[in-house]
């Protein structure tokens, strides 16, 4: 049978082989095993309930907590091919008749509902008599009080299994579980001796970063600047805190959209809506937004403020890369951060026994800010995994190569000038004496007495909140809690002061990730994009970003080269694929690229250690030509050409007068004044046909600073 399961990943998901886990899970589902899966997000858990229901007879029942999430998984299902539904709320009682009726007439391999069905007696009526052979329950670690999202309608699961004419195969799936949430979920859900497999935590694709101290609107301008046509999503810790970012993104020109619980239910589907389908491509959300969300080609998500514990994060956090591709999380550490997240769990009243136990959580997480060791390994440690290297090379401890510049005697200056105030005032305050500020309050005060009072004068304010700020996430001052907090000084400070300790600032820069939004991908894209308009589904359920990706690398041009590109099985070619490989065909002519090698199945996309680009970067160096690349990688021009323009976006020093014919660039560099630098398109129709894309590419990067 598995050999059978197999085959139909291939047909159906256009998948060439199964992921870490996978296989095992699939194996012991199709044994009769109740099973247990472990697996991190993005990993690929929906994938082992879906192929047995595939491969067994009658129905799979599939209990998933958020109604979003279930109609996108429908979605997607029955745009391969597979017949699925779901039942919730959402729909009116006609409708559900309507399902339950075709479903009992054997019309679906799977039936998605959402938990609070389990609350209806007529509702568990009707599930005892249908033909379940598997119950998978997504999301499992909702049954427990000690995880972080107990519901519980989950707890009516186990009973509903006693209640069934015939006791299905019970498979649970979950993302995080420590070991208290694992032995609930066995226990709770009444799993029979399950199988489980825990698979590693580790998202090698994504990259973690903490920034302390920052003034965090100007890094998150500075960071969507750089991040142009990626899709994120900014996480913050209030609603008002929502407000206020989206204002002021709205204010510098960036179309942001917003989620949050004060909205209308209304007003969230339209944003959430606009997000999915890459109408908008900033979502600055409360952790609201998210769980129902399978928006694959998310890039970075940025976390404003803490979240409330470690769960949350990763959770969140691996919102971002879902389709394999890089993805960027970086967290924005403030000294207030601490505060509202106290603030928040004393509001959510609760057991003191809960308290204490959300407090460790918290604490947890504060380190995590704090740490200077290898991020990826605390976190793989928190979820009680081990990390042998040292360090991970993709997150801000082990690439620490943000200059330090030493601000001892700024430090200094604040802590006396905080130590003169009487360590009785906010920040705001603070940084108004120390500029010399002329207001009444100062002057009431007395504190233009200070000897103090303008010693930073030649500071911009901001300047001064920010470094106290950092002062703060780095404990040489603290903040006292309340409506009003006031700043004081830690023994750290002291230190500082009688001359013992040095402060130092680390400037960190935000990275770019590479935009290959610009040529063949681009096309794809927007071919994918009206397909979506067109059949009114978000664009990553028509194909994922990667899938792209690799039709921009191989080129292919017929169905036997395209049945090769990941993501592409039977039903989604047979929609799609001859509109894709039009696009890419016309593109080919107009770059007269060599016809692309045929992708060899798994050879390229396995290269784990270094990625192909660098690979490319590396030969680069050693002074091959382009043509010389191209012909010992196997790989097209184009690619070679977009592997450099990724290097240089991703920081490596590249040459780029190597590349420009110097007529053309004095051309491009017209063009740009005339049409804007933005997109490609408008920049090649002015220019002559000689000019060729990468010619433009190469001029772009080559003077990027000042265009
Ligand atoms: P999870 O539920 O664990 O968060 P999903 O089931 O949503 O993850 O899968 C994440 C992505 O990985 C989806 O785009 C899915 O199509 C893809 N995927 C799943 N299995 C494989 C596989 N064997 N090979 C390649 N991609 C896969």
């Amino acid at each position: 049978m598995f050999h059978e399961a197999q085959k139909m990943l291939e047909k159906y998901f256009g998948y060439s082989s199964f992921r870490k886990g996978q296989e095992e899970a699939i194996k012991s589902i199709l044994e009769g095993q109740d099973t247990l899966c472990i697996m991190p997000t993005g990993s690929g858990k929906s994938v082992c309930y879906q192929i047995p229901a595939l491969l067994l007879p009658g129905i799979t029942l599939v209990i998933s907590p958020l109604i979003s999430l279930m109609k996108d998984q429908v979605d997607a299902l029955n745009n391969l091919g597979i017949a699925s539904t779901f039942i919730n709320s959402s729909l009116n009682q006609t409708e559900i008749e309507n399902r339950i009726a075709a479903t009992f007439k054997g019309n679906y391999n799977i039936l998605y509902i959402a938990p609070e069905r389990l609350e209806s007696e007529r509702f568990k009526a009707l599930l005892k008599n249908l033909p379940i052979s598997l119950l998978a329950i997504d999301e499992a670690h909702c049954v427990s009080q000690w995880g972080h999202d107990f519901r519980p309608t989950y707890i009516s699961i186990a009973p509903l299994i006693k209640e069934l004419s015939r006791r299905p195969v019970v498979a649970a799936f979950t993302a995080t579980a420590t070991p208290d949430v694992k032995q609930d979920i066995v226990k709770l859900l009444d799993l029979e001796t399950p199988d489980i497999y825990v698979t590693g935590f580790d998202r090698e694709n994504l990259s973690f970063s903490v920034v302390r101290g920052t003034n965090k609107l100007n890094f998150v301008i500075d960071y969507l600047d750089a991040h142009k046509n990626q899709p994120g999503i900014i996480y913050a810790a209030t609603r008002k805190e929502v407000d206020r970012i989206c204002d002021y993104l709205h204010k510098k020109g960036f179309p942001a959209g917003k989620y949050h619980a004060g909205m209308s239910d209304i007003e969230r589907v339209q944003s959430q809506e606009a997000f999915i389908f890459d109408n908008i491509l900033v979502m600055v959300a409360t952790n609201a937004f998210g769980m129902g969300i399978d928006k694959s080609n998310v890039r970075y998500v940025l976390h404003f403020n803490m979240p409330k514990n470690m769960e949350s994060y990763y959770q969140e956090a691996g919102r971002c890369g879902r389709d394999g591709e890089p993805g960027e999380c970086v967290l924005l550490y403030g000294g207030t951060d601490i505060h509202i997240q106290k603030f928040l769990i004393e509001q959510t009243a609760q057991s003191p026994e809960r308290k204490s136990c959300e407090y460790k959580k918290l604490q947890a997480i504060v380190d995590f800010c704090h740490t200077s060791q290898c991020l990826r390994k605390y976190i793989l440690k928190y979820f009680g995994e081990s990390y042998t290297p040292n360090s991970c090379d993709n997150c801000s401890s082990c690439n620490d190569d943000g200059e330090l510049s030493d601000i001892t005697i700024e430090a200094q200056k604040i802590f006396s000038c905080i130590k003169r105030m009487g360590e009785r005032f906010g920040i705001n305050l603070t940084a108004g004496v120390l500029r010399g500020a002329n207001s009444q309050k100062i002057h009431q005060l007395g504190f233009n007495k200070l000897s103090t009072y303008g010693i930073m004068k030649e500071y911009p304010l901001r300047e001064i909140t920010d470094i106290i700020n950092l002062l703060v996430a780095e404990d040489y001052l603290y903040m006292t809690e309340g409506q009003y907090p006031v700043v004081k000084l830690t023994k750290k400070a002291f230190s500082v002061l009688n001359n013992e300790e040095k402060v130092l600032k680390k400037v960190q820069k935000p990275k770019q990730i590479a935009n290959t939004d610009l040529s063949l991908f681009d096309l794809l894209r927007s071919l994918r994009k009206e397909i979506s308009v067109k059949e009114n589904v978000p664009p990553y359920i028509i194909f994922h970003d990667s899938t792209l990706q690799e039709m921009s690398k191989y080129c292919p041009t017929d169905r036997k080269s395209m049945f090769r590109i990941s993501g592409i099985g039977e039903a989604k070619f047979q929609k799609y694929g001859l509109q894709f490989i039009e696009v890419i065909k016309k593109y080919v002519e107009e770059h007269r690229i060599t016809p692309a090698p045929q992708k060899e199945i798994s050879a390229e996309s396995n290269d784990t250690r270094t990625p192909s680009h660098a690979v490319t970067y590396e030969m680069y160096e050693q002074g091959k030509t382009l043509e010389q690349i191209t012909g010992e990688r196997k790989l097209t021009l184009i690619t070679i050409q977009e592997h450099l323009v990724r290097c240089w976006n991703e920081g490596y020093e590249i040459d780029w007068s190597k590349f420009i014919n110097p007529e053309h660039e004095v051309l491009v560099l017209q063009a740009v004044k005339e049409v804007g630098r933005e997109r490609l398109r408008p920049i090649k129709d002015v220019l002559p046909d000689e000019v060729d894309y990468f010619t433009i590419r190469a001029v772009l990067c080559k003077h990027q600073d000042k265009l």
